[in-house]
């Protein structure tokens, strides 16, 4: 796997520290705080100082962030405090010299952030997406994560798509979906795998249950796999048998609008354009009220994360970004369908990452 440049991040964050009114930076996102130095556990701070990067942990992780940190080819320093007062003792000697200390609005309790104001002598200083914005474009090595991810995803739909000739029920075939991407190499699946048969299609996020997927059925699918962090996305509108020519409509209608959408990506273009280009072709065909979300979002260390592409989005697509497209109509008893790639922006249109076809059938 392609190594990704950790070390340079920290760096890049200084840069914009100033234009943000701090002098430096606490960063309470894990997620953040994962970009920023590579450590995976599930408790750290990150304090970005001018000439210094300070990870404060609890005890079960201080050996693993310095693994961590050091294999990522960060310059930081690691520190555990045994409990939360501890800890803050060692975030307040850490700003001790900081007039003014931004925070991650975004990511502070109300309780934290009382807190930190009893407890420092620093101007507290209320950011808003530093860390997000430059999470925006992927590196290289970022961008061979998702893909590997959306491959094992790709690989493990094709592989479990034969059970469908057994009638599984919904859980058993999400159940078989997940087993498939860990066997193939994924830490799992990167969210709930949502499997939806018949007129449970017409819930976009429905939790598989009991019901059997049978002849007759729109399947939705909308799974994604997980590696070294890094998320992959996508959903497959299965026909199950013949289709009823209504249902048949239907996939047609949301294939084609996700095409046209996939085809209006591009850097330097409006996101919101793109959920126009899938959501004016769904309107003039009558169901646009049967559009109920956003056409799309980014995708990294986070399922759902920034550039937003909906019809309310100021978000601007910028060469390497990772983004999904994924329009769907449900219309309740008939089911729903929903076509989902993810794909990362170039500077004349969009490579996709995922590679499944879109015409998946399983003839019974
Ligand atoms: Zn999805
Ligand atoms: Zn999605």
């Amino acid at each position: 796997m392609i190594a990704m440049d950790v070390g340079g991040r920290a760096g890049r964050l200084r840069t914009v520290l100033g234009g943000a009114g701090c002098e430096a930076l606490l960063v309470t996102s894990l997620t953040n705080v994962r970009w920023l130095t590579g450590f995976s556990g599930s408790a750290a701070r990150v304090v970005v100082l001018p000439d210094e990067l300070v990870l404060v942990t609890d005890g079960r992780y201080g050996d693993q962030a310095r693994l961590e940190l050091d294999a990522a080819g960060v310059d930081g320093r690691v520190t555990e405090g045994r409990n939360l007062a501890a800890q803050l003792d060692l975030l307040v000697d850490l700003v001790a010299g900081v007039g003014r200390l931004g925070l991650e609005a975004e990511h502070v309790s109300w309780a934290a952030q009382q807190g930190y104001a009893g407890a420092f002598g620093s101007e507290l200083v209320a950011t808003t997406g530093l860390v997000e914005r430059l999470r925006l474009v992927k590196d290289a090595g970022e961008v061979a994560r998702i893909e590997t991810a959306a491959d094992i995803a790709s690989e493990a739909l094709a592989q479990v798509l034969p059970l469908l000739a057994e009638e599984p029920a919904e859980t058993e075939f999400a159940l078989a979906l997940d087993t498939e991407m860990r066997r193939l190499g994924a830490e799992g699946p990167s969210f709930e795998t949502i499997v939806a048969a018949g007129p449970n299609g017409g819930f976009p996020h429905h939790r598989p249950d009991s019901r059997r997927i049978v002849e007759g059925d729109l399947l939705v699918v909308d799974f994604g796999a997980l590696v070294d962090g890094y998320h992959s996305d996508m959903t497959r509108t299965i026909t199950v048998g013949e289709p009823s020519p209504e249902r048949a409509e239907l996939l047609a209608l949301v294939t084609e609008a996700e095409a046209r959408g996939v085809a209006a990506v591009r850097a330097g273009v409006d996101a919101k354009a793109v959920d126009a280009a899938c959501r004016d072709y769904i309107t003039a065909a009558g169901w646009g009220e049967r559009f109920t979300h956003g056409t799309g979002h980014g995708v990294g260390l986070l399922i759902h994360e920034a550039p937003w592409v909906n019809a309310t989005s100021t978000d601007v697509l910028g060469e390497g970004t990772v983004v999904t497209v994924e329009p769907g109509v449900y219309r309740g008893g008939l089911g729903g369908a929903r076509v989902e790639d993810t794909v990362i922006v170039t500077s004349d249109g969009c490579r996709p990452l995922t590679k499944t076809p879109k015409d998946l059938s399983c003839l019974r």
